[in-house]
């Protein structure tokens, strides 16, 4: 058995990890943030990111940005690895199984956001 929250595994008999005050779980999932996600959305554009985020968010649809600090650190970024041929864009990850609900919003003309303030991601 195993703590889903800390890891830590527990023998036969224990339900609840001490630590955390969670049930324990069977088995662990492997590389449970990678297996899981798919890209939704590549963008080199640092403006719609924060937008994507937004529709993202107001849908509840978890998710998980890759590369934005590329964009924001451009050109410095790349050019202290001495990368110049590979365009920088930015990726929206989501879990596999809001994977069309995700890009179905992502593909429509998103609604500004409710608070019209949301932090990017
Ligand atoms: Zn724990």
């Amino acid at each position: 058995m195993f703590c889903p929250d800390c890891r830590a595994e527990y023998r036969t008999g224990f339900d609840r990890c001490s630590d955390c005050d969670v049930p324990l779980v069977a088995s662990l999932p492997t590389n449970e943030v990678e297996t899981d996600l798919v890209q939704v959305l590549e963008t080199t554009d640092s403006g719609f990111l924060p937008m994507a985020c937004s529709v993202l968010e107001a849908a509840g649809i978890p998710h998980i940005v890759r590369g934005d600090e590329a964009l924001k650190l451009f050109p410095l970024g790349m050019a202290a690895r001495g990368v110049t041929s590979r365009v920088l864009g930015a990726r929206v990850l989501v879990p596999r199984e809001h994977a069309e609900e995700a890009r179905s919003l992502l593909e429509t003309p998103a609604e500004p956001p409710p608070e019209g303030q949301s932090e990017p991601c």
